[in-house]
């Protein structure tokens, strides 16, 4: 068993299930909502190789009651993962035991008519959002990335606002925006202009944030510390953080993003249990100054994830081409913590809700590949990348397909992935 694990990472475990994609070994079993083909419902799945398990296949036919009872259906059997969140952590690995148990190689007693349905490759399902979202907050963890806006959105201030180092800054995001969809849809809104009179327009900056986030369960009434705000995490997933930087660079001042950020967010289609990522924690970064009591981080508070951020135009789509790796991150190079965030939230007696979406903000790191947004990469357009169709970027185009991939890795556990968050740019006639 691994040290900082439980039996569902350990790294002797294999599946029946045929091995495909390296995102998806059997320590994993991130969790999503597939709409079958011919079908209209979702159904909860765990993403295993190339496959996904329908869970609402397994739940309704019993598969899990011998171990969860009758919670099996209630929390398995629906469209959406709701049920599983309303409960507690306890609940969740018990869960995750018995999905994990089913697929061993070595549990005999897998009917092979009942699997035969529940497998299906994943290539022949659409995921779709797999919970009713709740709150959704945007942090602003990454220092590098913090750095580097406001040097961009304001120049010749001080980069860092003096409260930064003191608290997480973040913001609330639209929830009803948050989607699985593999378009964006390029945003109007207010731009300004030299004359004074800004115009409504279609945005020339249109940007993606490479972030992670988590989802939670309930918690009671705040305030909590981050060693006890771990303990409300469910799941992390990828999520673009779609931005409008000219629309943003308008309206920010004084109450931060709006319009700008609000048009759409995407999140992975995977969730992968905070279970699945305990081999991958690490020490957190040490901060300057100390965070006050309340704020103090918990033990090992970083996560090992390297996310990439990848670009492919329509001429590269239409060629076949692979997409040009653009960007990468690793989310241990952020300065605040989940745990720190969750507590910040918590700090003023608010309740953090099961489904609620806390994202990280954008993850940079030091050198300028280390960009998690175009903003950062072409510093706002004035060094555009090119691409190896020839043509260069300094925001994305119509056509454009952003792909987010992300791993954590680590020399004593089997690496485990978060999919990929793939979606088109459209314009809007
Ligand atoms: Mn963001």
């Amino acid at each position: 068993m691994h040290a900082h694990g439980d039996a569902t990472t350990d790294t002797a475990l294999a599946t029946w299930v045929p091995i495909g994609d390296a995102d998806f070994p059997i320590q994993n079993l991130p969790y999503g909502a597939i709409v079958r083909d011919g079908e209209t419902e979702p159904h909860l799945a765990v993403a295993i190789g190339d496959h996904a398990l329908d869970l609402g296949v397994l739940a309704r036919e019993g598969t899990f009651d011998d171990v969860l009872g009758a919670d099996a259906r209630t929390l398995l059997g629906g469209p959406s993962l709701d049920a599983l969140l309303a409960r507690d952590r306890t609940t969740w690995r018990r869960v995750r035991a018995a999905i994990s148990r089913y697929l061993r190689a070595d549990t005999p007693a897998v009917r092979r008519e009942i699997s035969t349905r529940a497998l299906v490759l994943r290539r022949d399902v659409r995921n779709v959002l797999p919970l009713t979202v709740g709150a959704y907050v945007d942090f602003y963890a990454s220092l590098e990335h913090a750095t580097n806006l406001g040097r961009i959105l304001r120049p010749g201030e001080e980069s860092l606002l003096p409260n930064w180092r003191w608290l997480p800054i973040g913001y609330h995001g639209r929830a009803s925006t948050i989607h699985c969809e593999t378009v964006v849809r390029r945003p109007h809104g207010q731009i300004a202009r030299a004359s004074g009179v800004p115009q409504y327009a279609a945005t020339h900056k249109l940007d993606y944030e490479i972030e992670l986030a988590c989802i939670t369960g309930d918690a009671s009434a705040g305030p909590i510390t981050a060693e006890r705000a771990r303990d409300t995490v469910f799941g992390v997933a990828l999520l673009c953080d779609w931005s409008a930087r000219d629309l943003q660079a308008w309206e920010y001042r004084p109450l931060g993003p709006f319009l700008s950020k609000s048009f759409a967010t995407t999140l992975g289609p995977w969730i992968v249990s905070i279970d699945a990522l305990e081999p991958f924690r690490r020490a957190s970064r040490v901060q300057e100054p100390p965070p006050l009591p309340h704020l103090v981080a918990e033990s090992r508070g970083a996560f090992d994830i390297v996310a990439s951020a990848s670009l492919r135009s329509a001429a590269m789509i239409a060629r076949g081409d692979v997409p040009d790796r653009v960007a990468e991150v690793n989310a241990r190079d952020l300065y605040w913590t989940i745990g720190q965030q969750l507590a910040h939230v918590a700090s003023n007696g608010t309740r953090i809700r099961a489904g609620d979406v806390y994202a990280s903000g954008t993850i940079s790191g030091r050198e300028p590949e280390n960009g998690g947004s175009l903003i950062e990469r072409t510093r706002d357009g004035t060094a555009p990348l090119r691409l190896s169709d020839g043509t260069t970027r300094a925001y994305l185009e119509d056509g454009d397909e952003v792909t987010f991939r992300a791993q954590a890795r680590d020399s004593h556990a089997v690496a485990i992935g978060f999919g990929s968050l793939c979606a088109r740019v459209v314009g809007r006639s």
